[in-house]
């Protein structure tokens, strides 16, 4: 089966050694020929300028299509509307719009209280001009109530404009099928694209997967912890385990495969290399 249509997540570099990696990982990553990339946004203010500069270095430099991420966390509607118009005259057609977590001791609350004050925001003030992509958790958002209500306010976004969503990343297949089939029956109709953590350094992966909801299945944990020190079986091991994951959601339907690639490219490469 042909590979569905991909797209590659990058963090705006703050150093010039970080831009250099960046670079480097995306004239690699370019020759997969993704759908698009996208760029994550700090919330809080302090990195208000890294991701358009990011964004722009993608397109003028690497000729991607590049699409920002967007967090309301903490922001006024002047300080996102004006980043908005900014990336409208950047030629960006495509919005990933979150509410974000702000650091721990930040208090600003901002505007816009949920992801889907944000989709209205910008379907309101730019009618149509963004696609907008939303984040969706296949595992539950670990603030929901419960899973049905973290499905029910997905749907909100939806119902605010959100053309597309892109999951947390997740480790167990039939959570997200489940989460699909869940979805079409309340009438979400949009396009569901799971996001894939490659594996690379375990003991971060952990670190993320606690703060994030995400679950890392036990019998994973246990192979790493026999690895040790062997980074090259570590490699091996988690790049045929997430390539086994993305082959069993594409004969699933999956309509595309979203990488957080943590702006590195081989651990994608290793997982791409094997479904082809
Ligand atoms: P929301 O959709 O607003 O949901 C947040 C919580 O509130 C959920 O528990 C939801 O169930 C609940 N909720 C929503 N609406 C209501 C309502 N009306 N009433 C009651 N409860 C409600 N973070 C960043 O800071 N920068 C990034 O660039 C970034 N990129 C991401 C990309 C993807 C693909 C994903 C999956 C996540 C990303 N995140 C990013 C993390 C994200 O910001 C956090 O997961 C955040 O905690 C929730 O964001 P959200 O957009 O899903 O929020």
């Amino acid at each position: 089966m042909p590979l569905p249509a991909l797209s590659f997540e990058f963090y705006p570099p703050k150093t010039d050694e970080q831009r250099a990696q960046l670079d480097k990982t995306a004239a690699r990553l370019k020759s997969l020929k993704p759908d698009y990339v996208s760029c994550t946004f700090g919330a809080g203010g302090s990195t208000l300028s890294y991701t358009p500069e990011t964004i722009e270095r993608l397109h003028a430099h690497h000729g991607l299509d590049a699409a920002p991420h967007l967090s309301c966390v903490g922001g006024t509607r002047a300080e996102l509307g004006e980043l908005l118009l900014r990336y409208k005259a950047m030629g960006c057609r495509r919005i990933v719009a979150l509410r974000g977590d702000l650091p721990s001791g930040m208090g600003r609350a901002g505007d816009f209280r949920y992801a889907s004050d944000l989709v209205e925001f910008i379907r309101t003030e730019y009618n149509g001009f963004f696609h907008i992509e939303v984040a969706a958790y296949p595992e539950c958002h670990p603030q929901a109530d419960d899973a049905l209500a973290d499905l029910r306010n997905f749907k909100r976004k939806v119902e605010a404009g959100a053309n597309g969503a892109i999951t947390q990343y997740f480790y167990n297949a039939d959570a997200y099928f489940r989460f699909v089939d869940d979805a079409r029956r309340l009438g979400i109709d949009v396009p569901i694209v799971p996001g894939i953590m490659p594996i690379s350094n375990f003991t971060q992966l952990r670190r993320f997967s606690e703060a994030c909801g995400a679950e890392i299945p036990r019998w994973i944990g246990k192979r790493m912890q026999a690895f040790g020190d062997d980074v090259d079986s570590v490699r091996e091991f988690a790049s045929d385990f997430v390539a086994s994951l993305c082959q069993r959601l594409i004969d699933g339907g999956a309509p595309g495969l979203h990488f957080y690639t943590l702006n590195l490219s081989k651990p994608t490469l290793g997982v791409l290399a094997r479904l082809e």
